[in-house]
């Protein structure tokens, strides 16, 4: 049998497994003793700090609370029964004194256990009991025979402490136990395990090999050697995601051909004639990334990013316009059908001004879910046969029966509600187009290099200059009146403003604002006389758009809405936003709806509305996060959002903030936009060992792109064995 074979065996042929167990372990997922090697402990509890007896008996006269662990021989066990109740307590003694254990349950197997001359050692937090004597209630123990090494596995060394699902426990398997099953997979089969790593990578990046880490992760020598056993498993797992990432990056760039474009008319130049503004010094360096790319043949793949409102779909349409200057039909797909919608209108506006300068007529389409199907079919038509130069649309643009004539630039716009695999769908529609995926959600850098690391990335980061920096208050719900006074005030100068709910109707199940109920509310209370628009999710796109044109239009002062408005809305002279239920929004969510005002250059404020409490404690705990334990952070995250929203403008910080508040299972939905879930990293606190990973995996794949070198065939062989799926785009497979 292969090393292979045998690790692929049944849990079964573990000791102290049997039938029934193996059953319950497979259905946890744990089907061969490979898996229960790679079933890691989620903690680990130091317990080397073994004490004798007296000694413990001063830690714990002198106030510590910790673990420690005595080792003793059993010289007496005393079982009393109070009614249904039974307890056992067996003495012990060492060189130095006395100890004893109790046990309120169990007593009846505990007994059997405890054999009067036999040796234990025993680890927990002791007290002493109401007789003075040092006592451990319901220890953790190890019965210590001649050979000692074999004997601690519950004390005296680094315990490894595994999560153990319901599945496991209702077959009697607890800590003892599956401390145990594993000891003896380890004990048995970890010499089985084949590398996965090259030799090189290895000695270069000081990783232990597979063995010792399986070993040592599990039941830990040193805490050095559990630090460098988790280390290389994050590494090994960050070097195959970066592998893949190269390859695919590789594959893109030296596989396909692109088209080579140029700057053919003024057209461009022109266009930037019409704008009412300058291009911010930004805005001009991220084109010249993107014209050069364009101008090369090798097809572009670049994230453009920015925080809102810093102009980035005007710096799409540039280059919409650099492809159609070249014959080419450029798209741009939005996550949504208002914004879908929002960029046809803004850009067949902007059409129609270069129109009455140039004379030359560019043909915008959309492409939308919601449409009519006669209208549907005839901009299909037109996309087909090249009539529309310019396409806008939502995931509508993915279909089947979408045939563009001569697309040569990909558009996505607020890339985070993408996939990997969707982008994969729309370039397989041109003869691979140039590519620019557009992000406002500031991914932190490590996030943007492991997952992005196959797009050249463009920054824009500065704000246009007519811009002053939103003011942000917090503020209790108890001056609401006052707030919605400031709104009505502030219309008569042409102020428009959004206010925010986080529900559309009322409901009986979230004690939440509604924008229904408030809507009707308002219009007949506070906002009398003012024109307050309404729209939320569960109009139909038609009842959306009217109310969002409305607005634009001016024929609204106030508009009622819900998220709906979060991503990408522009309406430059709507500058305040007040935000109710505040506390229960996101951070990111409280920057993009934040987002929507101070596009002009009037002072825009974005009030948050939240109950009393929270809205005075952050005023009162001003900490930084830095010095808060998690608890604290834990208790207390609807007030530190609000309170980083006040105090930072800055996407950025408010990402890290957001980052650190929800931990890295979490930023932004990971799942449904296409991030990779780590079983080890950390994309926080390991940043530095994903730059080293990345470097290495780049390297690799630079000097031998197809892996044919004979150092690199286990990379290969790993890549096909495990990661096939990801191989479609890779060129290896
Ligand atoms: P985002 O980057 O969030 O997508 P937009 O592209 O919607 O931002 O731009 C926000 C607003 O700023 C728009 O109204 C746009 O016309 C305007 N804008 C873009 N660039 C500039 C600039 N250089 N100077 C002034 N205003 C600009
Ligand atoms: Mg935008």
């Amino acid at each position: 049998m292969s090393k292979e074979d045998i690790l692929n065996g049944s849990v079964q042929y573990i000791k102290a497994v049997g039938p029934k167990r193996a059953e319950a372990f497979n259905k946890v997922g744990i089907k061969t003793i490979k898996d229960l090697l790679f079933y890691f402990p989620v903690r680990h509890i130091d317990r080397t700090n073994i004490l004798s007896a007296s000694k413990a008996y001063d830690y714990v006269l002198n106030g510590y609370d910790g673990e420690l662990t005595i080792i003793g021989k059993v010289i007496k066990k005393d079982h009393r029964r109070f009614g249904k109740r039974e307890i056992l307590k067996v003495h012990f003694r060492d060189e130095s004194g006395f100890f004893e254990c109790v046990w309120f349950q169990s007593a009846k197997y505990f007994i059997n256990v405890f054999n009067e001359g036999n040796i234990f050692a025993v680890s927990g937090k002791p007290t002493t009991s109401k007789y003075g004597n040092l006592q451990f209630a319901h220890p953790d123990f190890d019965r210590i025979t001649e050979d000692e090494s074999k004997s601690f596995l519950n004390t005296g060394k680094i315990i490894p402490i595994y999560r153990i699902p319901k599945e496991l426990r209702s077959k009697n398997i607890g800590d003892f136990s599956l401390r145990k099953i594993i000891n003896n997979a380890v004990e048995n089969y970890a010499e089985q395990l084949e590398e996965n790593l090259p030799d090189y990578i290895a000695s270069d990046n000081n990783l232990p090999d597979i063995k010792e880490s399986v070993i040592n992760y599990h039941f830990p020598l040193s805490k050095e050697k559990l630090a460098e056993a988790k280390r290389r498993f994050k590494f090994e797992e960050l070097f195959y995601l970066e592998i893949l990432v190269a390859l695919r990056k590789k594959q893109y760039k030296s596989k396909l051909t692109g088209h080579s474009l140029s700057i053919k008319t003024h057209l461009v130049k022109d266009f930037l004639k019409t704008l009412p503004f300058e291009l911010t010094k930004a805005q001009l360096k991220v084109l010249s990334e993107i014209k050069n790319d364009m101008m090369s043949d090798v097809p572009m793949n670049r994230l453009l990013q920015g925080d809102v409102g810093s102009g980035k779909t005007i710096v799409a349409l540039i280059a919409m316009l650099i492809a159609v200057d070249n014959g080419f039909q450029a798209a741009i797909m939005a996550p949504t059908e208002v914004l879908a919608d929002q960029h046809a209108k803004n850009i067949s506006n902007y059409m129609k001004k270069l129109k009455e300068l140039t004379h030359r007529e560019i043909k915008v389409s959309l492409l939308i879910g919601g449409q009519k199907k006669s209208l549907r079919n005839k901009n299909l038509e037109d996309i087909e046969l090249k009539e529309a130069d310019i396409i806008v649309g939502t995931h509508a643009l993915f279909e089947e029966k979408v045939r563009f004539s001569n697309l040569g630039l990909i558009v996505i716009d607020e890339q985070h509600r993408f996939g990997v695999a969707q982008r994969g769908k729309l370039q397989a529609k041109g003869i691979t187009p140039d590519v620019i995926v557009m992000s406002a959600t500031p991914i932190p850098r490590t996030l943007t290099m492991t997952v992005y690391g196959d797009l050249d990335l463009s920054i824009i980061d500065e704000m246009p200059s007519n811009r002053k920096p939103v003011k942000t208050i917090l503020r209790g719900e108890d001056k609401l009146p006052d707030i919605l006074k400031f709104i009505k005030d502030k219309s008569k100068e042409g102020y428009q403003s959004f206010i925010v709910y986080p529900l559309v109707e009322e409901s009986e199940l979230l004690e939440l604002k509604d924008a229904l109920s408030y809507y009707e509310m308002l219009r007949s209370t506070y906002l009398k006389n003012l024109r307050v628009g309404l729209v939320h999710g569960r109009m139909s796109w038609q009842e959306k758009e009217e109310a969002m044109l409305l607005f634009r239009k001016k024929q609204f002062d106030v508009l009622i809405a819900t998220t709906v408005i979060e991503v990408g809305i522009d309406i430059p002279d709507a500058n305040i936003i007040l935000i109710n239920d505040a506390n229960r929004f996101g951070l990111s969510q409280l920057h993009q709806l934040r987002g929507r005002v101070g596009r002009g250059n009037k002072q825009a404020f974005c009030i948050l509305v939240t109950k009393e409490e929270i809205a005075k404690r952050s005023e009162k705990e001003n900490k930084e996060l830095e010095f808060m334990s998690s608890s604290e952070i834990e208790k207390q995250k609807a007030a530190i959002r609000l309170q980083s929203m006040v105090k930072y403008n800055d996407g950025f910080k408010i990402a890290e903030i957001d980052l650190k508040l929800r931990g890295p299972g979490d930023i932004f939905g990971l799942r449904q936009s296409g991030f990779p879930e780590f079983k080890y990293a950390d994309i926080i606190t390991d940043s530095k060992l994903i730059l080293q990973a990345k470097q290495e995996a780049f390297k690799i794949i630079d000097e031998d792109p197809e892996l044919k070198l004979p150092d690199n065939q286990s990379i290969k062989k790993i890549l096909t064995k495990n990661y096939s799926d990801n191989l479609r785009y890779s060129g290896i497979a």
